[in-house]
């Protein structure tokens, strides 16, 4: 018997119903490669109109951060989202479980700055045990590690990724607007003892890093078993003009500068982003470059995002999403949730270029999004 699901309201659209056969229909006006998709929505797995399989949310716990990076936010002034607006503890946990229940496996939590929010350790230790729930990631600016790092070894996290622009304290306290490069540092080194399987390092490439500080970062790889990632900066700086000031330097000048430097790169197949890495002869580590902004590695987008007041977008770069946390709130079944999260995920677009609306060189600030 043919199995119909209500779907929720599209916008301007009235609610209506939908049988399986019919979503899988919509595939095959696509043209895309039916057999993949119809082999992964067999396994209940989730799947986009291009046959990419999406297995790794990315959940912000609050538009909140203790620092006021030039590229994200202005120094005073921003509005920050009332706690009755972002998702509890619980309305999280529910979204990462049907994730789960839909094959999705990686989830890492992000911000704002994650570690502001007391109930973090306890989501992930709950979220650990979900079903199908295998690794537990946190991007984190650093400044509250050493205070959380025994909760989150004992919850069983696979992986901490810290961000650091700079090396030196007056440019790090340039770019952050807090001087604390010392804490950060001191508990950088702290995790890296830690025994956590997987600590990266992100810094976001600004056109005023040196070679020298490039190279110092990249010097961090010969001791310690970490991965110093380069990440081009993106559009999201709400509304300040950062993005206007040549802040920009591309991934393939961090190439350069990496050939130049070092001699003995060595090829690897790093994470979906990171679209070059590199091991290093007599390094621990590994050093990785992510074209966040020239978007050439959408091909393999594996990503969803939950936005701390619950909005579910299926790209970095959509402007718009799914609003979740309303249907939560209204005591809406699993079932339409789960269809509501496998929608977001089929009309994910082809990449984030065509996502990014046409008239704008900048969206929300990026502690609204979870980078
Ligand atoms: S820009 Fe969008 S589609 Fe491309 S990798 Fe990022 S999230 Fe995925």
């Amino acid at each position: 018997m043919k199995k119909f699901v209500s779907l929720p309201a599209w916008k301007g659209e009235s609610p209506h119903r939908k049988c399986s056969c019919c979503i899988f229909f919509d595939a095959i006006l696509l043209c895309q490669p039916l057999e993949q998709i119809h082999k992964m929505m067999q396994q209940n797995l989730l799947a986009d109109r291009f046959g990419r399989r999406v297995n790794y949310l990315r959940v912000a716990v609050t538009d909140r951060c203790n620092f006021r990076c030039v590229y994200c936010m202005p120094e005073k002034g921003i509005r920050f989202k009332p706690a009755t607006a972002l998702l509890s503890a619980k309305e999280i946990l529910r979204v990462i479980g049907l994730a789960g229940s839909l094959g999705v496996e990686k989830v890492r939590f992000t911000g704002g700055e994650p570690l502001l929010r007391e109930d973090l350790p306890e989501i992930l230790s709950e979220a650990a045990a979900l079903p199908g729930i295998r690794s537990l990631h946190l991007t984190t600016n650093g400044l509250l590690l050493g205070k959380y790092l025994p909760a989150l070894k004992k919850s069983g996290i696979h992986g901490v990724n810290i961000s650091l622009d700079a090396l030196q304290r007056e440019r790090f306290r340039k770019i952050t607007r807090r001087d604390a490069f010392q804490t950060v540092w001191e508990n950088i080194l702290q995790t890296l003892d830690a025994g956590i399987p997987e600590v990266k390092i992100n810094v976001v490439a600004l056109a005023d890093l040196s070679e020298s500080e490039l190279v110092q970062f990249v010097a961090l790889t010969q001791s310690h078993k970490v991965t110093v990632r380069f990440i081009e900066l993106m559009p999201f700086n709400h509304e300040t003009e950062s993005w206007r000031t040549n802040a920009f330097t591309s991934a393939k000048r961090v190439l350069r500068l990496l050939n130049e430097h070092f001699s003995g790169l060595i090829p690897l197949e790093g994470s979906a982003t990171e679209q070059q890495c590199f091991a290093i002869r007599d390094h621990r580590g590994k050093v990785a470059i992510i074209p966040a902004y020239t978007r050439s590695m959408c091909g393999s987008c594996s990503r969803l995002r939950l936005t701390a007041d619950g909005k579910l977008l299926n790209c970095l770069y959509a402007e718009s999403g799914e609003e979740l946390r309303d249907l939560l709130r209204l005591g809406i079944s699993d079932e339409i949730l789960l269809r509501t999260i496998q929608k977001a995920v089929f009309s994910k677009p082809k990449n984030g270029m065509l996502a990014q609306p046409h008239d704008s060189g900048k969206q929300t600030c990026m502690t609204e999004i979870g980078g």
